[in-house]
């Protein structure tokens, strides 16, 4: 994954511009799309993370994995674009097994919002180790609060027009001393650390 440029967005948002770093996951546009032959790959009835295409990194396979194979990635791109608010999910590894589940975001731990997520200082679940959210398709526009946290400042009309991981987003992991944070939107799944991205991957089918 190579981060090209960061730059402000309309909305003051500090945001990483980025290519994906792998097309062997293929758009529905490719004329040679092999979830679109008699014989689909097993990866084409997922939500889209493509987990076993060409991810290499074997912790973001076992993570997306995960998230795919619980449903709860599908179901948390199904939320977000029928109520128009952003999907947020913590992720907890058992520390006795390892294994990785995870759960919506509780009413008293934080808000979800068209174009942000707040969550409380402190709203980790014991076992949690990274969190996931979506944020809008490519080319939405919803309406955003200017400052997530002051509702005073009124909204704005935001294009969601490139596929993004915001300073919020890293910040996030600072704020629950998490491993990682994931981002969800109609073109890539990013996995990113407090710092940076490590890894964005296509997504194939949503
Ligand atoms: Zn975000």
């Amino acid at each position: 994954m190579s981060v090209q440029s960061w730059q402000t967005t309309s909305s003051g948002m500090a945001v990483a511009v980025y290519q994906p770093a792998s097309a062997d996951c293929p758009g529905d546009d490719d004329p040679e799309n092999p979830c679109e032959s008699e014989d689909p790959p097993a990866y084409c009835d997922e939500a889209g993370s493509c987990f076993d295409a060409d991810i290499q990194n074997e912790e973001h396979h076992d993570i997306l994995k995960a998230l795919e194979s619980s449903g709860h990635l599908s179901a948390m791109w199904d939320r977000s674009a029928d109520f128009g608010l952003e999907s947020f999910n913590w992720i907890e590894q058992d520390p006795t097994t390892g294994d990785i589940s995870s759960r919506p975001l509780e009413g008293d731990e934080g808000n979800t919002l068209p174009c942000a997520v707040l969550t409380y200082p402190d709203a980790a679940p014991e076992n949690a180790i990274g969190y996931v959210h979506t944020h809008p398709k490519i080319g939405e526009t919803r309406s955003c609060r200017v400052d997530p946290k002051n509702l005073s400042k009124g909204y704005i009309e935001f294009e969601y027009t490139e596929s993004h991981v915001s300073q919020d987003d890293l910040d996030t992991v600072i704020l629950h001393d998490l491993d990682f944070g994931i981002m969800l939107d109609s073109e890539a799944v990013s996995l990113y650390d407090s710092t940076e991205i490590r890894g964005a991957y296509p997504r194939c089918v949503f």
